[in-house]
């Protein structure tokens, strides 16, 4: 972000302004729901090494309209009140837009992840969510956390067993927090879940010509050039998936380290393996190493997907970015200004609050899982197999009363009568959740002159149900 520009969460409220503009919605309650209800700030001390090591640490509550409030905890030596309170009004609007039933929450600890042992960084975390729970900012009725920058799977165990041992005649304990390991309670597919939301995101996107036509390109996602920011947990799913699955060429990969070119198409497996092994990209075979990975953002290409930090693209390069197509797999990757600018060139962006909605839409499948106390998917599997098997005898009655001959081969008959693992729940009922909420944005962005861009649709489609949930409480 450059330095003469609003800060994260006021660029966040320009953008909420843009919306309300226009909408008839009335000042009171556009101020309630703009604003942020409430942020908590921690200091704790640890005793590490030998001595005691203090951190601070937040959670920020944007707004209660549901409960549980929602949202990620990250872990980066970034992480301040401005940016958690962001991150929070974020997702108040991004659950709002593909209807998982919570309001907006985030949290953040001011720590370097990468500089503590595993052990250590156990006690810290355990540390920072007893201070939490004790508050019922973590609570599975009122505050769910889940994983994001700088933590997974690891450290939402260590919170789910923290909540458990100070809460041990809550049944409900497991769903204290969202994105733990399949063996813990969590569910199959949430690791992949924002990479493949971004994956379902453009798929729908590409299904109407009309608006990969307003971006200036033609035809599916096959053959599409396209550069990465940000090989993480988003950028390593969404990358894969585009690459293998949609026949994408992923043309540049920008990380801390620089950037790595090649024309031909990066294998997204053999960077992430190179990554895990020495650190960094550099040193990778089969392509360019280049120093300066901003300057890489700028480079010609179909597809930008900015998948690391907020404020990426400013007032500083917006004018130089190539990329006719944006989609934000981070948050707040654009800044207001730079998102200006932007919309002038006619560069169409597909925003944040929808195009990373994946993660907090699988969570939503792993809270009620965890609520349901069984097996997920089991109650759904009986029913349509027992549909199945009934189609499956009426077809053999069928062609048995008319003489048919006709029979069904039994691979087809395995398959067709266990079709539907958990996996596979979650996957669809994903895909689904992408394509009604941009179905809903769409919608806003066709219909209305008025409306300029995706990103001001999905603000519209978000606040609108932000609203009615507050009228109808009697606000
Ligand atoms: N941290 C993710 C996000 O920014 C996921 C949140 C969640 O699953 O609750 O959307």
């Amino acid at each position: 972000m450059a330095t003469h520009e609003p800060g994260f969460r006021d660029s966040v409220d320009l953008m909420f302004n843009r919306a309300v503009r226009l909408m008839d919605l009335s000042p009171g309650l556009e101020q309630k729901i703009r604003v942020c209800n409430s942020t908590y700030t921690v200091r704790f001390g640890v005793r590490l090494r030998g001595k005691i090591e203090t951190f601070v640490g937040y959670r920020s509550v944007h707004s209660e309209h549901m409960e549980p409030v929602k949202g990620g905890i990250r872990f980066a030596t970034s992480v301040n009140q401005d940016e958690v309170e962001a991150l929070a009004a974020l997702m108040t609007y991004k659950c709002a837009l593909v209807e998982t039933p919570f309001g907006g929450s985030k949290g953040g600890l001011c720590i370097d992840p990468r500089a503590w042992e595993e052990h250590e960084l156990e006690q810290i975390t355990r540390r920072f969510a007893y201070e939490l729970i004790k508050r019922d900012l973590i609570h599975p009725a009122q505050n769910v956390p889940a994983p994001d920058m700088g933590t997974g799977e690891r450290e939402m165990a260590w919170i789910a067993d923290q909540y458990a041992r100070m809460n041990t005649t809550d049944i409900n304990a497991k769903a204290c927090v969202t994105g733990k390991p399949p063996h813990a309670g969590g569910i199959q597919g949430r690791v992949e879940a924002t990479g493949r939301g971004v994956q379902f995101a453009l798929r729908e996107f590409f299904r109407h010509p009309e608006d990969v036509a307003k971006a200036g390109l033609s035809g599916g996602l096959e053959g599409k050039r396209v550069i990465v920011q940000g090989l993480g947990n988003v950028g390593y799913h969404a990358a894969k998936f585009l690459s293998e699955e949609d026949g994408c060429k992923i043309i540049a990969i920008i990380e801390r380290d620089g950037a790595l070119l090649n024309d031909a198409g990066l294998e997204i497996e053999a960077v992430k393996a190179h990554m895990a092994a020495t650190g960094g990209l550099k040193g990778f075979a089969g392509a360019t190493h280049v120093a300066d990975g901003a300057a890489v953002l700028e480079q010609d290409c179909d597809l930008l997907i900015p998948a690391a930090m907020e404020g990426v693209i400013h007032l500083d390069n917006a004018a130089r970015i190539k990329a006719p197509l944006i989609i934000e797999a981070a948050n707040g990757p654009i800044t207001y200004g730079a998102d200006e600018i932007l919309r002038k060139k006619g560069t169409i962006i597909i925003p944040d609050l929808y195009a990373n909605a994946g993660g907090v839409t699988v969570s939503y499948f792993e809270w009620v899982k965890n609520l349901s106390h069984i097996r997920f998917g089991r109650m759904q599997r009986r029913a349509e197999e027992s549909r199945s098997r009934l189609l499956v005898e009426e077809l053999e009655r069928l062609s048995a009363d008319k003489g048919l001959g006709w029979t069904l081969g039994p691979d087809f008959k395995q398959k067709f009568l266990t079709g539907s693992d958990e996996l596979a729940l979650v996957r669809s009922g994903l895909d689904d959740t992408m394509r009604t909420a941009y179905q809903a944005m769409r919608e806003i962005w066709h219909s209305r002159a008025d409306v300029e861009d995706l990103r001001v649709a999905a603000y519209i489609v978000a606040i609108d149900r932000v609203a009615k949930t507050y009228r109808s409480k009697g606000l």
